[in-house]
């Protein structure tokens, strides 16, 4: 599958490479040439409004190379609240209809330093601090793709699996969501001014 996508590119590489410009479509596709990072903006929401914010994903256009999730959160209660990544992106119920923690390898939830976890489980972040994550399972290409799924901060600490609550292994027991924002495409910083 990976060996298919790498001729895909390569094949998209030389298009782009052969005509010397940059296609109108390039949203579509990603960047190479001279940009190489992959870029992701989510601004998320509380239903209330009372909890806002944008949160950026970068990653170098590289199998395995890590995700970068930074940004600020305002509103959140002081301590910790968990964070992870649904895998819809739809917010047609608000947070409510986000579905279950993103997991295309069918692993139960768990801390991110774990190699057994949902590619959504982000652990926590600290209310009162900008969310500043690295992550190696996160993508924002091919499988593990986060991109057009959602974020979603939680009003609860993630127990990160480990507690004998029934929802431990389901989503830390962290719920419920307070606040959530969908995980949009990204070329370049000028979309974020
Ligand atoms: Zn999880």
């Amino acid at each position: 599958m990976w060996s298919l996508f790498k001729v895909a590119l390569v094949l998209w590489a030389t298009h782009t490479i052969a005509d010397g410009r940059i296609h109108s479509d390039s949203s579509q596709s990603p960047p190479m040439g001279g940009d190489q990072i992959l870029r992701g903006v989510a601004y998320l929401n509380s239903e209330d409004g009372s909890v806002y914010g944008r949160l950026r994903l970068d990653q170098f256009f590289a199998k395995r190379a890590p995700t970068h999730i930074y940004g600020n959160i305002t509103g959140l209660s002081a301590g910790q609240h968990g964070i992870a990544i649904a895998t819809w992106g739809n917010l047609t119920k608000g947070c409510g209809s986000v579905g279950p923690h993103f997991n295309p390898d069918l692993m139960t939830h768990g801390a991110p330093s774990d190699e057994h976890r949902h590619v959504g489980d982000l652990g926590n972040i600290n209310g009162q601090e900008p969310v500043d994550i690295t992550d190696h399972k996160v993508s924002l290409f091919g499988r593990n793709s986060v991109m057009g799924r959602a974020v979603v901060v939680y009003a609860r600490p993630d127990d990160l699996g480990k507690s004998e609550s029934g929802y431990s292994r389901i989503d830390g027991d962290a719920a419920p969501v307070i606040a959530c924002g969908v995980i949009g495409r990204s070329l370049t910083d000028e979309f974020y001014r």
